[in-house]
């Protein structure tokens, strides 16, 4: 097989284009070209109104030896590199495996992946989720959007799937990944139910509805190979005896002996890194950030990227990624944009209010959001305690959930009101889609006076990038507390924490990842160097 890459294309082009396109640069015939694959289609937008789709394709063709030699100068053409995943080990066909069962706590993203490639490599891991199954857990969680009956163990950050079930499904991320383990999470995506579009094209979303399929097809997989998942199964306890991990506890007092516990357990389990630093795990505190959502009208959004083709199919709902560097040193970003989507109540603990935004496959609701965050440091702004990241995140919750009137109802703002430092009285042309609704306020006092000042001085200035950006109607919700894990629970080389072996801290709670893709391949990391610990001791 070859790569091409960079072949342009015009957004309206036909079927037949692409496959010309590739015989126009091989010089080859028709008959010449076996098979073609789309390895990656992303979009050209810096000709406004003249918008192009870059392609780069895998293409089989008897001749494929030929002409890597004929192109050898050429950066456009090279061999397909290898990118199907290789298991580091694996179980033989009916081995029983030697030692204690591993266990992973969590499944979100990373610990649906690390069960699951320890459950393909043989290891029959036990997966302990403390929240339900998604089918229950989607009825608490709608409940709480409708209602706003929060039930601390059942909602946006709790249950089957983890944090990002009920989100955009956004599907790319910045880590890299030269193991191409990010393939391998899109190929299983793809075996669990998702369009094989993933797999190619720039920026790839699910959808929240979607993704709750998919993730009951992950289980049923991980099922079939011996694994076994179990819901309202809170990990309360772990068991230490000369810095190796021997068992975990559940919250009904089971005990479950282990030596491998991937502590896969997301940002907001606050409770969980509580034991965990009480057990004398090494924990740190780590940089996240702070802000609002901002929805604007997604037309606005499309017209500001696409020009005149605005709304072409082949497009989609635009998206955009901003940053500022304040005066006062501080960065503002946006941050999970979710085009055409809905910003969302994403509370876990009574009394406190956090929001976060999701979207459809379709991504066709009015509306635009995103965070706009503020970055802060364990250094400057919580340096007190490992923990002070904690604190200072449930301090501004409540303080959204007071300002809100005390009923998970978000504190919300216009923009105009905002920069102007003055209530807002009446909602303007863009409705907010926060359920179960929008209290107006001045939000002003619901973040840090060196927040507010960064988000006051960078709103203008996406205005110069996003003409309209600022525009008086805009709504802002507070407040987006959980952009990332406050902490970090400090790892090795071989993945397990500095001071407590056995316990393998992964994805983004433990700092380690950000985002469903990140996280998947975190655990798949972690799976394997457990894989490698256990297979060292045995003969395979
Ligand atoms: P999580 O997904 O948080 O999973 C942790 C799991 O552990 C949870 O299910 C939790 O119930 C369980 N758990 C916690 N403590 C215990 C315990 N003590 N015992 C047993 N179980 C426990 N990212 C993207 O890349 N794209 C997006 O479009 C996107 N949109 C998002 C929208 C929303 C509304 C939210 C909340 C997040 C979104 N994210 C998105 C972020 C993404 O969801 C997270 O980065 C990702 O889920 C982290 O994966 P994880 O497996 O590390 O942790």
């Amino acid at each position: 097989m070859l790569r091409i890459s960079e072949i342009k294309l015009p957004l309206d082009h036909d079927d037949t284009a692409l496959a010309q396109a590739i015989l126009k640069k091989l010089g080859i015939s028709k008959e010449q070209l076996t098979s073609y694959t789309i390895f990656k289609r992303s979009y050209d937008a810096r000709k406004r109104g003249h918008i192009l789709l870059v392609y780069i394709v895998d293409v089989a063709t008897p001749q494929a030896e030929k002409l890597l030699a004929k192109f050898a100068g050429d950066r456009q053409i090279a061999p397909t590199p290898a990118m199907t995943y290789e298991f580091v080990a694996q179980a033989k066909p009916g081995q029983v495996v030697e030692g204690k069962r591993p266990v992973v706590i969590g499944t979100g993203p990373c610990g649906m992946f690390a069960g699951l490639l320890l459950a393909q490599m043989g290891l029959k891991p036990i997966i302990l989720e403390r929240g339900k199954s998604v089918r229950d857990r989607s009825v608490d969680t709608f409940r709480f959007w409708v209602k706003g009956k929060l039930n601390a163990e059942s909602n946006v950050q709790f249950g089957e799937g983890g944090a990002g079930t009920f989100s955009d499904g956004k599907l790319y991320s910045q880590v890299r990944d030269p193991n191409h383990y990010g393939r391998k999470v899109l190929e299983e995506f793809v075996n669990a139910g998702a369009d094989p579009e993933i797999l190619y094209i720039n920026r790839p979303h699910i959808g929240t509805y979607r993704l709750v399929k998919i993730v009951q097809n992950l289980r049923s997989t991980i099922e079939e190979l011996g694994g076994e998942i179990h819901f309202q199964s809170h990990v309360t306890d772990i068991n230490i005896r000369q810095n190796q991990v021997q068992g975990i506890t559940l919250e009904n007092g089971q005990y479950i002996a282990t030596n491998h516990v991937v502590l896969a357990v997301g940002h907001s389990a606050r409770d969980t890194f509580q034991m965990l630093f009480e057990r004398g795990v090494y924990i740190e505190a780590k940089p996240f950030s702070l802000g609002f959502r901002i929805e604007h009208p997604q037309a606005l959004i499309d017209q500001c990227r696409y020009g005149p083709q605005a709304g072409h199919a082949r497009l989609g709902s635009a998206d955009y990624k901003l940053v500022h560097h304040c005066q006062n040193g501080r960065s503002v970003y946006s941050f999970c944009m979710c085009p055409g989507g809905k910003v969302v109540a994403a509370a876990s603990e009574p009394g406190r209010l956090v929001t976060n935004g999701m979207s459809e496959y379709a991504r066709d609701e009015a509306n635009a959001n995103s965070a706009i965050v503020v970055g802060i440091n364990p250094e400057e702004d919580y340096p007190e305690h490992p923990l002070a990241g904690i604190a200072l995140q449930r301090h501004w919750e409540e303080r959204a959930f007071q300002l809100g009137g005390a009923n998970y109802q978000a504190p919300g703002q216009l923009v105009g009101d905002f920069l102007a430092d003055r209530p807002s009285t009446k909602f303007g042309s863009v409705l907010p889609s926060y359920k179960p609704g929008v209290k107006l306020v001045n939000l002003g006092e619901s973040l840090p006076d060196y927040a507010i000042a960064a988000l006051r001085e960078a709103i203008p200035a996406f205005d110069k990038k996003i003409g309209s950006f600022a525009m008086e109607d805009a709504v802002l919700t507070a407040v987006e507390t959980r952009t990332s894990s406050p902490i970090r629970i400090k790892r090795g080389d071989d993945f397990q924490s500095i001071n407590t072996f056995g316990l393998y801290p992964a994805g983004e709670g433990a700092g380690y990842a950000g985002g469903i893709l990140s996280a998947g391949i975190d655990g798949i990391k972690v799976a394997e160097a457990i894989a490698l610990d256990f297979f060292a001791k045995v003969d395979i």
